[in-house]
């Protein structure tokens, strides 16, 4: 039984979710307490509970403590199981990280699985679908998974009901990549979504990203759609290399207007392309994982921030990997390695 201190460190939802992860993956029990410690609303919110009956069912766990605002669980794994899958957060909580916890024991089943997630597709401080499809999931094949995605609804705070499925066909294992440093851009694109908004708000946030990052027209799309119940926006701006396609979102609010909005996504993208990195903060702490279990990896990173240490230390808490980060002029290389 691993027992694990959920406020350590960064004291959020991941140390919760990787611990569910890895259990379902090494078949190791976990008992976890002060979760989400050093959040404004400890315990398991809705999105947490649903990644925890999720695992569970994949898993065949028997969990105790899975209840909304528990602070403390023990999960058990059993048999993970590939299958017909389908988790609603049921409010706007993030289904993105919802389908993290399970993929990868997914991916390593002994069947394929069909997935549907209902919840929240592009939640503020979550991955936003596109990032998962562009981004993340991208690497995670090139490690030798197998995963199709498919978008059908957005879902954006407070109304959530958004919708995405995914086919996972299970492979024996991962195998380690390498990302060097960032090499020559191939695609750069600012996407503004409006969902049941005015268009020129998308306008506005495509002209000021792409007048802050000097890019050109061609570069800027604007999606105006009604498939999503609540209103909602999102800034995406792509930035792709051979390697690697890295994303950086914002979310429009109530108050706060069109450039500003824009502004922080470029704000964020200009960081990234005046460094040498391949994976920017938030691709870092989510290539951790896949990395450790397919044994090793190395990737350079714009920088490793609390939310990635405190992965690593969970993640080494359940596989024998270690991590390494060096310093180098213009971003952080981390190693993976077998203990
Ligand atoms: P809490 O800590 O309140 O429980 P949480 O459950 O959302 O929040 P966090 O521990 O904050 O969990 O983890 C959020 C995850 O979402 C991290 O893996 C982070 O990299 C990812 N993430 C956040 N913002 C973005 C973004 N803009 N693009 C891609 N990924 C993101």
């Amino acid at each position: 039984m691993v027992r694990i201190d959920g406020s350590f460190g960064e004291g959020g939802g991941q140390i919760l979710r990787s611990s569910l992860t890895l259990s379902l993956v090494t078949g190791t029990p976990f008992a976890i307490e002060k979760i989400r410690a050093h959040r404004e609303k400890p315990g398991l919110l809705r999105q947490h509970l649903t990644a925890v009956l999720a695992a569970a069912e994949v898993g065949g766990a028997t969990v105790d403590g899975a209840v909304l605002g528990s602070t403390s669980l023990r999960f058990t794994p059993g048999k993970v199981r590939g299958g017909e899958y389908r988790f609603a957060v049921g409010t706007a909580g993030s289904g993105t990280l919802v389908f993290q916890t399970v993929l990868p024991a997914l991916l390593l089943a002994g069947a394929p699985s069909h997935v549907t997630i209902e919840g929240g597709t592009h939640n503020h401080a979550a991955p936003p679908y596109h990032f998962l499809a562009r981004t993340f999931l991208p690497l995670v094949e090139r490690m030798g998974a197998q995963c199709t995605l498919q978008f059908d609804k957005y879902g954006f705070y407070p109304a959530g009901g958004g919708r995405f499925t995914a086919c996972i066909t299970p492979v024996p294992r991962l195998t380690p990549i390498v990302l060097g440093e960032r090499s020559e851009i191939t695609t750069r694109r600012i996407v503004a979504v409006v969902a049941n908004l005015a268009r020129h708000i998308a306008q506005r946030e495509v002209d000021t990203a792409g007048g802050m990052l000097n890019w050109s027209h061609d570069t800027h799309v604007i999606e105006s759609t009604r498939e999503s119940i609540g209103p909602g926006n999102v800034v995406m701006i792509e930035i792709a290399t051979h390697d690697v396609t890295e994303m950086f979102t914002a979310f429009g609010q109530l108050g706060v207007s069109a450039e500003k909005v824009a502004t922080t996504a470029a704000k964020e993208a200009r960081e990234y392309l005046a460094s040498r990195a391949s994976a920017a903060e938030h691709l870092t702490d989510q290539l951790l994982l896949p990395m450790a279990l397919a044994g090793g990896g190395e990737f350079t990173a714009l920088k490793l921030n609390m939310h990635a240490r405190t992965n690593m230390d969970v993640i080494a808490r359940f596989l024998p990997v270690r991590f390494e980060a060096i310093e180098h002029d213009g971003y952080v290389h981390v190693k993976v390695t077998k203990e």
